[in-house]
Protein backbone atom coordinates (compact mmCIF):
# COMPACT_ATOMS: atom_id res chain seq x y z
CA UNK A 1 0.00 0.00 0.00
CA UNK A 2 3.00 2.19 0.12
CA UNK A 3 1.71 4.26 -3.57
CA UNK A 4 -0.99 5.71 -1.56
CA UNK A 5 -1.42 8.08 1.37
CA UNK A 6 -4.68 5.82 2.59
CA UNK A 7 -6.35 3.00 1.81
CA UNK A 8 -9.39 4.42 2.16
CA UNK A 9 -10.43 8.33 1.60
CA UNK A 10 -14.33 8.76 2.53
CA UNK A 11 -15.65 12.36 1.05
CA UNK A 12 -18.00 13.66 3.31
CA UNK A 13 -18.73 12.82 7.18
CA UNK A 14 -22.40 12.12 7.13
CA UNK A 15 -24.55 9.31 8.68
CA UNK A 16 -22.55 7.47 5.51
CA UNK A 17 -19.31 8.69 5.21
CA UNK A 18 -18.37 8.71 8.92
CA UNK A 19 -20.04 4.79 9.82
CA UNK A 20 -17.70 3.87 6.22
CA UNK A 21 -14.67 5.44 7.55
CA UNK A 22 -15.70 4.12 11.00
CA UNK A 23 -16.52 0.54 9.64
CA UNK A 24 -12.98 0.56 7.35
CA UNK A 25 -11.06 1.69 10.17
CA UNK A 26 -12.04 -0.76 12.57
CA UNK A 27 -11.59 -3.62 9.69
CA UNK A 28 -7.42 -2.36 9.73
CA UNK A 29 -7.86 0.10 6.95
CA UNK A 30 -5.74 3.61 7.18
CA UNK A 31 -8.56 6.03 6.75
CA UNK A 32 -8.99 9.28 5.66
CA UNK A 33 -12.25 11.49 5.47
CA UNK A 34 -13.16 14.80 3.91
CA UNK A 35 -15.45 17.26 5.14
CA UNK A 36 -16.00 21.02 4.41
CA UNK A 37 -18.54 21.41 7.47
CA UNK A 38 -16.76 22.98 10.84
CA UNK A 39 -18.03 19.79 12.24
CA UNK A 40 -18.70 16.02 11.63
CA UNK A 41 -22.10 14.16 11.10
CA UNK A 42 -23.51 15.52 7.89
CA UNK A 43 -26.81 16.76 7.32
CA UNK A 44 -28.30 14.70 10.05
CA UNK A 45 -26.52 15.50 12.82
CA UNK A 46 -26.28 18.91 12.31
CA UNK A 47 -29.40 20.17 10.26
CA UNK A 48 -31.65 17.11 9.84
CA UNK A 49 -32.43 14.04 11.99
CA UNK A 50 -31.20 15.25 15.53
CA UNK A 51 -31.90 18.92 15.60
CA UNK A 52 -35.42 18.33 14.22
CA UNK A 53 -36.37 15.95 16.81
CA UNK A 54 -35.01 18.02 19.09
CA UNK A 55 -37.72 21.07 18.50
CA UNK A 56 -40.38 17.92 17.42
CA UNK A 57 -39.50 16.61 21.15
CA UNK A 58 -39.88 19.56 22.44
CA UNK A 59 -42.50 21.29 21.22
CA UNK A 60 -45.06 18.24 21.73
CA UNK A 61 -44.00 18.68 25.54
CA UNK A 62 -45.54 22.28 25.07
CA UNK A 63 -48.27 20.88 23.16
CA UNK A 64 -49.09 18.38 25.70
CA UNK A 65 -49.27 20.78 28.45
CA UNK A 66 -52.04 23.51 26.49
CA UNK A 67 -55.27 23.84 27.55
CA UNK A 68 -57.09 20.91 26.55
CA UNK A 69 -54.40 18.86 26.15
CA UNK A 70 -52.76 15.07 27.04
CA UNK A 71 -51.75 16.27 30.37
CA UNK A 72 -54.89 18.34 30.86
CA UNK A 73 -56.67 15.10 30.16
CA UNK A 74 -54.61 13.08 32.47
CA UNK A 75 -55.43 15.64 35.74
CA UNK A 76 -52.27 17.76 35.31
CA UNK A 77 -53.07 21.51 34.68
CA UNK A 78 -50.43 23.58 33.81
CA UNK A 79 -50.16 27.05 31.78
CA UNK A 80 -47.16 26.72 29.97
CA UNK A 81 -45.11 29.16 28.82
CA UNK A 82 -42.33 29.53 26.00
CA UNK A 83 -39.00 29.99 26.50
CA UNK A 84 -37.89 29.66 23.18
CA UNK A 85 -33.97 30.81 23.67
CA UNK A 86 -33.98 27.70 25.87
CA UNK A 87 -35.67 25.28 23.54
CA UNK A 88 -33.36 26.11 20.60
CA UNK A 89 -30.56 26.08 23.52
CA UNK A 90 -31.10 22.48 24.06
CA UNK A 91 -31.03 21.74 20.23
CA UNK A 92 -27.94 23.44 19.72
CA UNK A 93 -26.77 21.23 22.77
CA UNK A 94 -27.65 17.97 21.22
CA UNK A 95 -25.97 18.71 18.06
CA UNK A 96 -22.76 19.79 19.79
CA UNK A 97 -22.72 16.63 21.96
CA UNK A 98 -23.78 14.18 19.06
CA UNK A 99 -21.31 15.79 16.40
CA UNK A 100 -18.32 16.34 19.32
CA UNK A 101 -18.93 12.42 19.32
CA UNK A 102 -17.96 11.68 16.04
CA UNK A 103 -15.32 13.50 16.37
CA UNK A 104 -14.40 11.81 19.55
CA UNK A 105 -14.79 8.33 17.46
CA UNK A 106 -12.54 9.59 14.80
CA UNK A 107 -9.73 10.03 16.63
CA UNK A 108 -10.41 6.66 19.03
CA UNK A 109 -10.27 4.73 15.71
CA UNK A 110 -7.37 6.52 14.61
CA UNK A 111 -9.27 8.14 11.12
CA UNK A 112 -7.74 11.42 9.65
CA UNK A 113 -9.92 13.98 9.10
CA UNK A 114 -9.03 16.23 6.09
CA UNK A 115 -10.69 19.48 6.67
CA UNK A 116 -12.05 21.19 3.77
CA UNK A 117 -13.95 20.17 0.79
CA UNK A 118 -12.29 17.46 -1.74
CA UNK A 119 -11.94 17.77 -5.62
CA UNK A 120 -11.11 14.75 -7.22
CA UNK A 121 -7.89 15.09 -9.62
CA UNK A 122 -8.31 11.53 -10.80
CA UNK A 123 -9.60 8.36 -9.67
CA UNK A 124 -6.91 7.88 -7.16
CA UNK A 125 -6.21 11.24 -5.63
CA UNK A 126 -8.37 14.54 -4.46
CA UNK A 127 -7.26 18.08 -3.77
CA UNK A 128 -8.19 18.92 0.03
CA UNK A 129 -7.78 22.43 1.24
CA UNK A 130 -4.80 22.84 -1.77
CA UNK A 131 -3.23 19.50 -0.55
CA UNK A 132 -3.24 16.35 -2.82
CA UNK A 133 -4.06 13.59 -1.39
CA UNK A 134 -3.97 9.81 -2.42
CA UNK A 135 -6.17 6.90 -1.10
CA UNK A 136 -6.28 3.19 -2.88
CA UNK A 137 -9.84 3.56 -2.62
CA UNK A 138 -12.27 6.43 -2.68
CA UNK A 139 -16.34 7.01 -1.12
CA UNK A 140 -18.04 9.31 -2.29
CA UNK A 141 -20.71 10.10 0.42
CA UNK A 142 -21.85 13.98 -0.22
CA UNK A 143 -25.08 13.95 0.74
CA UNK A 144 -27.72 15.80 -0.31
CA UNK A 145 -29.24 19.75 -0.81
CA UNK A 146 -32.51 21.32 -0.56
CA UNK A 147 -34.32 21.65 -4.12
CA UNK A 148 -34.54 25.06 -5.03
CA UNK A 149 -37.84 25.90 -6.05
CA UNK A 150 -37.73 27.98 -9.65
CA UNK A 151 -38.00 31.71 -8.94
CA UNK A 152 -38.30 31.59 -5.18
CA UNK A 153 -34.54 32.68 -3.51
CA UNK A 154 -34.17 30.87 -0.39
CA UNK A 155 -32.72 33.14 2.82
CA UNK A 156 -32.38 31.74 5.87
CA UNK A 157 -30.62 34.88 7.31
CA UNK A 158 -33.38 36.82 6.35
CA UNK A 159 -36.07 34.58 8.16
CA UNK A 160 -38.90 34.84 5.54
CA UNK A 161 -38.18 32.80 3.12
CA UNK A 162 -36.57 29.43 4.28
CA UNK A 163 -35.34 25.91 3.82
CA UNK A 164 -34.99 23.42 6.86
CA UNK A 165 -32.06 24.69 8.01
CA UNK A 166 -33.48 27.81 8.73
CA UNK A 167 -37.06 26.44 9.74
CA UNK A 168 -34.62 24.93 12.40
CA UNK A 169 -33.42 27.91 13.98
CA UNK A 170 -36.14 30.35 14.20
CA UNK A 171 -35.77 33.08 16.54
CA UNK A 172 -39.52 33.82 17.20
CA UNK A 173 -42.52 31.83 16.59
CA UNK A 174 -44.11 33.11 13.20
CA UNK A 175 -47.65 33.84 13.49
CA UNK A 176 -48.19 32.41 10.29
CA UNK A 177 -46.16 30.18 8.01
CA UNK A 178 -46.52 28.48 4.80
CA UNK A 179 -45.01 25.14 3.62
CA UNK A 180 -44.63 24.72 0.24
CA UNK A 181 -44.10 20.57 -0.10
CA UNK A 182 -46.01 18.49 2.30
CA UNK A 183 -43.69 15.89 2.84
CA UNK A 184 -41.71 14.85 5.67
CA UNK A 185 -40.00 18.16 6.44
CA UNK A 186 -42.53 19.95 5.98
CA UNK A 187 -44.76 17.99 8.35
CA UNK A 188 -42.19 17.69 10.49
CA UNK A 189 -40.95 21.22 10.93
CA UNK A 190 -44.68 22.12 10.34
CA UNK A 191 -45.55 20.63 13.16
CA UNK A 192 -43.26 22.11 15.64
CA UNK A 193 -44.14 25.69 14.50
CA UNK A 194 -47.83 25.05 14.70
CA UNK A 195 -47.04 23.68 18.40
CA UNK A 196 -45.57 26.13 19.45
CA UNK A 197 -48.20 28.93 18.02
CA UNK A 198 -47.88 29.35 14.92
CA UNK A 199 -50.91 29.14 11.95
CA UNK A 200 -49.86 26.70 9.51
CA UNK A 201 -50.77 26.12 5.86
CA UNK A 202 -49.28 23.20 3.92
CA UNK A 203 -49.82 23.90 -0.06
CA UNK A 204 -48.66 20.50 -1.60
CA UNK A 205 -48.81 20.00 -5.46
CA UNK A 206 -50.01 16.22 -4.94
CA UNK A 207 -53.61 15.48 -3.75
CA UNK A 208 -52.42 13.60 -0.93
CA UNK A 209 -49.47 14.46 1.51
CA UNK A 210 -46.28 12.02 1.89
CA UNK A 211 -45.48 10.55 -1.24
CA UNK A 212 -43.76 6.99 -1.66
CA UNK A 213 -45.98 6.00 1.63
CA UNK A 214 -48.89 3.15 1.46
CA UNK A 215 -51.93 5.48 0.07
CA UNK A 216 -54.23 4.37 3.34
CA UNK A 217 -51.59 5.90 5.33
CA UNK A 218 -51.38 9.49 3.14
CA UNK A 219 -55.35 9.55 3.38
CA UNK A 220 -55.42 9.47 7.36
CA UNK A 221 -52.25 11.37 7.47
CA UNK A 222 -54.36 14.37 5.42
CA UNK A 223 -57.23 13.80 8.47
CA UNK A 224 -54.99 13.49 11.52
CA UNK A 225 -52.81 16.96 10.21
CA UNK A 226 -56.01 18.79 9.43
CA UNK A 227 -57.64 17.63 12.63
CA UNK A 228 -54.80 19.71 14.15
CA UNK A 229 -54.78 22.52 12.84
CA UNK A 230 -53.33 22.31 10.26
CA UNK A 231 -54.23 24.47 6.69
CA UNK A 232 -53.83 21.72 3.78
CA UNK A 233 -54.20 22.70 0.03
CA UNK A 234 -53.26 19.60 -1.56
CA UNK A 235 -53.19 19.50 -5.62
CA UNK A 236 -51.94 23.64 -5.07
CA UNK A 237 -48.86 24.81 -6.79
CA UNK A 238 -46.97 28.12 -5.67
CA UNK A 239 -46.76 30.31 -8.49
CA UNK A 240 -44.61 32.71 -6.82
CA UNK A 241 -43.50 33.94 -3.42
CA UNK A 242 -42.49 38.10 -2.92
CA UNK A 243 -41.12 39.34 0.01
CA UNK A 244 -41.56 42.84 1.16
CA UNK A 245 -39.67 43.75 4.55
CA UNK A 246 -41.10 40.50 7.03
CA UNK A 247 -43.95 39.50 5.09
CA UNK A 248 -44.00 37.02 1.90
CA UNK A 249 -46.76 36.49 -0.34
CA UNK A 250 -47.38 33.42 -1.68
CA UNK A 251 -49.21 32.98 -4.99
CA UNK A 252 -50.86 29.40 -5.47
CA UNK A 253 -53.03 27.82 -8.06
CA UNK A 254 -54.80 24.43 -8.60
CA UNK A 255 -52.41 22.03 -9.86
CA UNK A 256 -54.95 21.49 -12.80
CA UNK A 257 -55.13 25.39 -13.44
CA UNK A 258 -57.55 27.95 -12.26
CA UNK A 259 -57.79 30.97 -9.95
CA UNK A 260 -54.71 32.33 -8.23
CA UNK A 261 -54.52 33.09 -4.55
CA UNK A 262 -52.56 35.01 -2.48
CA UNK A 263 -51.71 33.78 0.93
CA UNK A 264 -49.59 36.17 3.19
CA UNK A 265 -46.94 34.83 6.13
CA UNK A 266 -43.99 35.90 7.89
CA UNK A 267 -42.57 32.61 7.26
CA UNK A 268 -42.03 30.72 3.75
CA UNK A 269 -40.87 27.26 4.13
CA UNK A 270 -39.54 25.42 1.01
CA UNK A 271 -39.20 21.50 1.48
CA UNK A 272 -39.65 20.26 -1.99
CA UNK A 273 -36.69 17.86 -1.81
CA UNK A 274 -33.31 17.17 -1.96
CA UNK A 275 -31.13 16.72 -4.09
CA UNK A 276 -27.39 15.04 -4.66
CA UNK A 277 -24.41 16.94 -3.90
CA UNK A 278 -22.03 16.50 -6.61
CA UNK A 279 -21.15 19.53 -7.85
CA UNK A 280 -17.31 20.97 -7.88
CA UNK A 281 -16.25 16.77 -7.08
CA UNK A 282 -14.71 16.71 -10.23
CA UNK A 283 -16.40 13.95 -11.17
CA UNK A 284 -15.84 14.93 -15.04
CA UNK A 285 -11.79 14.21 -14.02
CA UNK A 286 -12.70 10.74 -13.75
CA UNK A 287 -15.08 10.30 -16.30
CA UNK A 288 -17.98 9.41 -13.81
CA UNK A 289 -21.37 10.69 -15.35
CA UNK A 290 -24.58 11.04 -13.55
CA UNK A 291 -28.14 9.75 -14.12
CA UNK A 292 -31.16 11.48 -14.87
CA UNK A 293 -31.73 12.72 -11.64
CA UNK A 294 -28.22 14.03 -11.17
CA UNK A 295 -27.64 10.61 -8.70
CA UNK A 296 -24.47 8.47 -8.97
CA UNK A 297 -25.34 5.17 -10.25
CA UNK A 298 -23.32 1.86 -8.01
CA UNK A 299 -23.88 -1.52 -8.63
CA UNK A 300 -24.94 -4.24 -5.72
CA UNK A 301 -21.42 -3.50 -4.02
CA UNK A 302 -21.60 0.13 -3.86
CA UNK A 303 -18.80 0.50 -6.59
CA UNK A 304 -18.90 2.78 -9.27
CA UNK A 305 -18.47 2.31 -12.86
CA UNK A 306 -14.62 3.82 -11.73
CA UNK A 307 -12.44 1.09 -10.67
CA UNK A 308 -11.59 2.27 -6.89
CA UNK A 309 -14.34 4.63 -6.65
CA UNK A 310 -17.71 3.77 -4.67
CA UNK A 311 -20.32 6.00 -3.35
CA UNK A 312 -23.06 5.26 -1.08
CA UNK A 313 -26.22 7.79 1.06
CA UNK A 314 -28.13 10.49 -0.69
CA UNK A 315 -25.97 10.99 -3.46
CA UNK A 316 -26.79 7.43 -4.89
CA UNK A 317 -30.50 6.26 -5.62
CA UNK A 318 -32.73 4.84 -2.85
CA UNK A 319 -34.32 6.78 0.28
CA UNK A 320 -32.69 9.59 1.50
CA UNK A 321 -32.57 8.31 5.14
CA UNK A 322 -30.04 8.39 7.38
CA UNK A 323 -30.32 4.84 8.79
CA UNK A 324 -29.59 3.85 4.66
CA UNK A 325 -26.92 5.61 4.28
CA UNK A 326 -25.45 4.49 7.75
CA UNK A 327 -26.07 0.52 6.30
CA UNK A 328 -24.47 1.51 3.05
CA UNK A 329 -21.17 3.04 5.05
CA UNK A 330 -20.96 -0.71 6.90
CA UNK A 331 -21.18 -2.75 4.10
CA UNK A 332 -18.50 -0.71 1.27
CA UNK A 333 -16.38 -0.51 4.12
CA UNK A 334 -16.80 -4.68 4.07
CA UNK A 335 -16.39 -4.82 0.71
CA UNK A 336 -13.28 -2.96 0.12
CA UNK A 337 -11.85 -5.07 3.19
CA UNK A 338 -12.83 -7.95 0.86
CA UNK A 339 -16.20 -9.40 3.01
CA UNK A 340 -19.82 -9.68 1.31
CA UNK A 341 -21.28 -5.89 2.74
CA UNK A 342 -25.07 -6.07 1.87
CA UNK A 343 -27.74 -3.59 1.97
CA UNK A 344 -31.04 -5.37 1.82
CA UNK A 345 -32.89 -2.26 0.25
CA UNK A 346 -36.42 -4.00 0.02
CA UNK A 347 -36.39 -3.71 3.94
CA UNK A 348 -35.52 0.04 4.79
CA UNK A 349 -38.60 1.72 7.43
CA UNK A 350 -39.54 5.04 7.20
CA UNK A 351 -41.08 7.33 9.61
CA UNK A 352 -42.12 10.65 9.69
CA UNK A 353 -41.34 12.03 12.98
CA UNK A 354 -45.24 13.77 13.95
CA UNK A 355 -47.46 13.06 16.77
CA UNK A 356 -48.90 10.24 15.92
CA UNK A 357 -45.67 9.27 14.17
CA UNK A 358 -46.31 7.44 10.63
CA UNK A 359 -43.87 4.77 9.85
CA UNK A 360 -43.64 2.21 7.09
CA UNK A 361 -41.50 -1.26 5.71
CA UNK A 362 -41.40 -2.58 2.24
CA UNK A 363 -44.88 -2.78 0.15
CA UNK A 364 -47.56 -0.28 0.26
CA UNK A 365 -50.78 -2.13 -0.47
CA UNK A 366 -51.28 -0.39 -3.77
CA UNK A 367 -47.26 -1.65 -5.11
CA UNK A 368 -47.83 -5.27 -3.35
CA UNK A 369 -51.44 -5.78 -5.21
CA UNK A 370 -49.59 -4.54 -8.56
CA UNK A 371 -46.98 -7.23 -7.98
CA UNK A 372 -49.99 -10.12 -7.46
CA UNK A 373 -52.60 -11.24 -4.74
CA UNK A 374 -52.18 -9.83 -1.43
CA UNK A 375 -54.05 -9.85 2.19
CA UNK A 376 -54.59 -7.06 4.33
CA UNK A 377 -55.08 -7.15 8.10
CA UNK A 378 -55.96 -3.74 9.80
CA UNK A 379 -56.04 -2.99 13.53
CA UNK A 380 -56.75 0.64 15.05
CA UNK A 381 -55.01 1.91 17.69
CA UNK A 382 -58.09 2.99 19.01
CA UNK A 383 -58.46 -0.52 20.01
CA UNK A 384 -54.99 -0.90 21.44
CA UNK A 385 -55.09 -0.84 25.21
CA UNK A 386 -52.19 1.39 26.17
CA UNK A 387 -52.84 3.98 23.42
CA UNK A 388 -56.40 4.13 24.75
CA UNK A 389 -54.76 4.34 28.13
CA UNK A 390 -52.71 6.82 27.02
CA UNK A 391 -55.00 9.31 25.34
CA UNK A 392 -53.39 8.17 21.72
CA UNK A 393 -56.74 7.34 19.52
CA UNK A 394 -55.52 7.91 16.13
CA UNK A 395 -53.60 5.56 13.92
CA UNK A 396 -53.72 1.94 12.86
CA UNK A 397 -51.56 -0.82 12.09
CA UNK A 398 -51.86 -2.48 8.35
CA UNK A 399 -50.01 -5.84 7.80
CA UNK A 400 -49.80 -6.71 3.70
CA UNK A 401 -48.82 -10.80 3.22
CA UNK A 402 -48.65 -12.48 0.29
CA UNK A 403 -51.99 -14.42 -0.60
CA UNK A 404 -50.55 -17.72 -1.58
CA UNK A 405 -47.39 -17.63 0.84
CA UNK A 406 -48.41 -15.32 3.83
CA UNK A 407 -45.06 -13.69 2.99
CA UNK A 408 -45.02 -10.24 4.74
CA UNK A 409 -45.09 -7.41 2.13
CA UNK A 410 -45.14 -4.50 4.10
CA UNK A 411 -46.40 -2.79 7.33
CA UNK A 412 -47.41 0.50 8.02
CA UNK A 413 -48.02 1.87 11.29
CA UNK A 414 -49.77 5.57 12.26
CA UNK A 415 -49.45 5.40 16.33
CA UNK A 416 -47.97 7.50 19.13
CA UNK A 417 -44.50 5.38 18.85
CA UNK A 418 -44.68 3.99 14.87
CA UNK A 419 -41.15 4.56 14.14
CA UNK A 420 -39.91 2.26 17.22
CA UNK A 421 -42.79 -0.16 16.61
CA UNK A 422 -41.82 -0.78 12.63
CA UNK A 423 -38.25 -1.61 14.18
CA UNK A 424 -40.06 -5.12 14.40
CA UNK A 425 -41.86 -5.16 11.04
CA UNK A 426 -38.21 -4.69 9.82
CA UNK A 427 -37.16 -7.63 11.73
CA UNK A 428 -39.31 -9.80 10.69
CA UNK A 429 -39.41 -9.26 7.19
CA UNK A 430 -35.45 -9.75 7.27
CA UNK A 431 -36.09 -13.32 8.56
CA UNK A 432 -38.72 -13.97 5.40
CA UNK A 433 -41.44 -14.12 8.00
CA UNK A 434 -45.52 -14.89 7.61
CA UNK A 435 -48.30 -13.14 9.05
CA UNK A 436 -48.76 -15.95 10.53
CA UNK A 437 -45.28 -15.84 12.38
CA UNK A 438 -45.86 -12.50 13.52
CA UNK A 439 -49.33 -13.41 15.03
CA UNK A 440 -48.12 -16.50 16.92
CA UNK A 441 -44.89 -14.29 18.44
CA UNK A 442 -45.86 -13.11 21.96
CA UNK A 443 -45.99 -9.40 22.65
CA UNK A 444 -45.82 -8.06 26.09
CA UNK A 445 -48.82 -6.42 27.55
CA UNK A 446 -49.68 -3.76 27.75
CA UNK A 447 -47.68 -2.19 24.65
CA UNK A 448 -48.22 -0.32 21.24
CA UNK A 449 -46.67 -3.28 19.56
CA UNK A 450 -49.57 -5.31 20.11
CA UNK A 451 -51.27 -3.56 17.33
CA UNK A 452 -48.58 -5.32 14.96
CA UNK A 453 -49.54 -8.65 16.57
CA UNK A 454 -53.63 -8.20 16.10
CA UNK A 455 -52.63 -7.02 12.64
CA UNK A 456 -51.17 -9.82 11.80
CA UNK A 457 -54.07 -11.86 13.24
CA UNK A 458 -56.09 -9.69 11.48
CA UNK A 459 -54.79 -11.14 7.83
CA UNK A 460 -56.41 -14.42 8.38
CA UNK A 461 -59.86 -12.61 10.04
CA UNK A 462 -58.86 -13.00 13.75
CA UNK A 463 -57.81 -10.48 15.74
CA UNK A 464 -59.01 -10.81 19.05
CA UNK A 465 -59.78 -7.20 20.43
CA UNK A 466 -61.94 -5.66 17.69
P1 LIG B 1 -25.07 13.99 4.43
O1 LIG B 1 -25.55 13.74 5.78
O2 LIG B 1 -25.72 15.04 3.61
O3 LIG B 1 -23.52 14.32 4.57
C1 LIG B 1 -22.72 14.66 3.50
C2 LIG B 1 -21.57 15.49 4.00
O4 LIG B 1 -20.64 15.62 2.93
C3 LIG B 1 -21.95 16.90 4.40
O5 LIG B 1 -21.54 17.15 5.72
C4 LIG B 1 -21.20 17.80 3.43
O6 LIG B 1 -20.67 18.97 4.03
C5 LIG B 1 -20.07 16.90 3.00
N1 LIG B 1 -19.54 17.20 1.66
C6 LIG B 1 -20.24 17.43 0.52
N2 LIG B 1 -19.39 17.60 -0.52
C7 LIG B 1 -18.15 17.49 -0.01
C8 LIG B 1 -16.86 17.56 -0.59
N3 LIG B 1 -16.67 17.78 -1.89
N4 LIG B 1 -15.79 17.41 0.24
C9 LIG B 1 -15.94 17.20 1.58
N5 LIG B 1 -17.15 17.10 2.16
C10 LIG B 1 -18.23 17.24 1.37
N6 LIG B 1 -33.20 10.97 7.78
C11 LIG B 1 -33.61 10.03 8.64
O7 LIG B 1 -33.34 8.84 8.42
N7 LIG B 1 -34.31 10.34 9.77
C12 LIG B 1 -34.64 11.62 10.05
O8 LIG B 1 -35.27 11.87 11.08
C13 LIG B 1 -34.24 12.64 9.15
N8 LIG B 1 -34.55 13.92 9.41
C14 LIG B 1 -34.12 14.89 8.53
C15 LIG B 1 -34.48 16.20 8.80
C16 LIG B 1 -34.07 17.22 7.95
C17 LIG B 1 -34.46 18.65 8.26
C18 LIG B 1 -33.26 16.90 6.82
C19 LIG B 1 -32.79 17.99 5.90
C20 LIG B 1 -32.92 15.59 6.55
C21 LIG B 1 -33.35 14.57 7.40
N9 LIG B 1 -33.06 13.23 7.15
C22 LIG B 1 -33.49 12.27 8.01
C23 LIG B 1 -32.27 12.82 5.98
C24 LIG B 1 -30.81 12.56 6.40
O9 LIG B 1 -30.28 13.71 6.98
C25 LIG B 1 -29.98 12.15 5.18
O10 LIG B 1 -30.59 11.07 4.52
C26 LIG B 1 -28.59 11.75 5.61
O11 LIG B 1 -27.94 12.80 6.28
C27 LIG B 1 -27.76 11.35 4.39
O12 LIG B 1 -26.48 10.99 4.80
P2 LIG B 1 -25.23 11.12 3.82
O13 LIG B 1 -24.06 10.65 4.60
O14 LIG B 1 -25.51 10.50 2.52
O15 LIG B 1 -25.09 12.68 3.52
P1 LIG C 1 -40.23 14.98 0.20
O1 LIG C 1 -39.88 14.37 -1.07
O2 LIG C 1 -40.51 14.14 1.38
O3 LIG C 1 -41.51 15.93 0.03
C1 LIG C 1 -41.54 16.97 -0.88
C2 LIG C 1 -42.98 17.28 -1.18
O4 LIG C 1 -43.04 18.46 -1.94
C3 LIG C 1 -43.68 16.20 -2.00
O5 LIG C 1 -44.89 15.86 -1.38
C4 LIG C 1 -43.88 16.84 -3.35
O6 LIG C 1 -45.03 16.38 -4.02
C5 LIG C 1 -44.01 18.29 -2.95
N1 LIG C 1 -43.68 19.25 -4.01
C6 LIG C 1 -42.69 19.18 -4.92
N2 LIG C 1 -42.69 20.29 -5.68
C7 LIG C 1 -43.69 21.08 -5.21
C8 LIG C 1 -44.18 22.36 -5.57
N3 LIG C 1 -43.64 23.06 -6.56
N4 LIG C 1 -45.24 22.87 -4.89
C9 LIG C 1 -45.82 22.16 -3.88
N5 LIG C 1 -45.37 20.94 -3.50
C10 LIG C 1 -44.32 20.41 -4.15
O7 LIG C 1 -39.03 16.02 0.49
P2 LIG C 1 -38.65 16.83 1.80
O8 LIG C 1 -39.77 16.87 2.75
O9 LIG C 1 -38.05 18.09 1.31
O10 LIG C 1 -37.52 15.93 2.41
C11 LIG C 1 -36.33 15.65 1.65
C12 LIG C 1 -35.74 14.34 2.04
O11 LIG C 1 -35.27 14.38 3.37
C13 LIG C 1 -36.75 13.23 1.93
O12 LIG C 1 -36.32 12.36 0.92
C14 LIG C 1 -36.73 12.53 3.24
O13 LIG C 1 -36.50 11.17 3.09
C15 LIG C 1 -35.58 13.16 4.01
N6 LIG C 1 -36.08 13.43 5.36
C16 LIG C 1 -36.41 12.35 6.15
C17 LIG C 1 -36.95 12.56 7.39
C18 LIG C 1 -37.31 11.39 8.22
O14 LIG C 1 -36.87 10.29 7.92
N7 LIG C 1 -38.10 11.55 9.27
C19 LIG C 1 -37.16 13.85 7.86
C20 LIG C 1 -36.85 14.90 7.04
C21 LIG C 1 -36.29 14.68 5.80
Amino acid sequence: MADYDYDVLVIGAGPGGYVAAIRAAQLGLKTACAEGRETLGGTCLNVGCIPSKALLHASEYFEAAKEGGSMAKMGIKVTPELDLPTMQGQRIDAVKGLTGGIEFLFKKNKIDWLKGYAQFKDAHSVEVAGKTVTAKNIVIATGSSVTPLPGVEIDNAGGVVVDSTGALELASVPKKMVVIGGGVIGLELGSVWRRLGAEVTVVEFLDQLLPGMDGEVRREAGKIFKKQGMALKLGTKVTGVSVEGKTAKVTVEPAAGGDAEVIEADVVLVSIGRRPNTEGLGLDKIGLELNQRGQIETDHDFATKVDGVWAIGDVIPGPMLAHKAEDEGIAVAENIAGMTGIVNHDVIPGVVYTQPEFAGVGLTEEAAKERGGVKVGKFPMLANSRAKTNHEPDGFVKVIADAETDRVLGVWCIASVAGTMIAQAAQAMEFGATSEDIAYTCHAHPTHSEAIKEAAMAVTGKPIHI
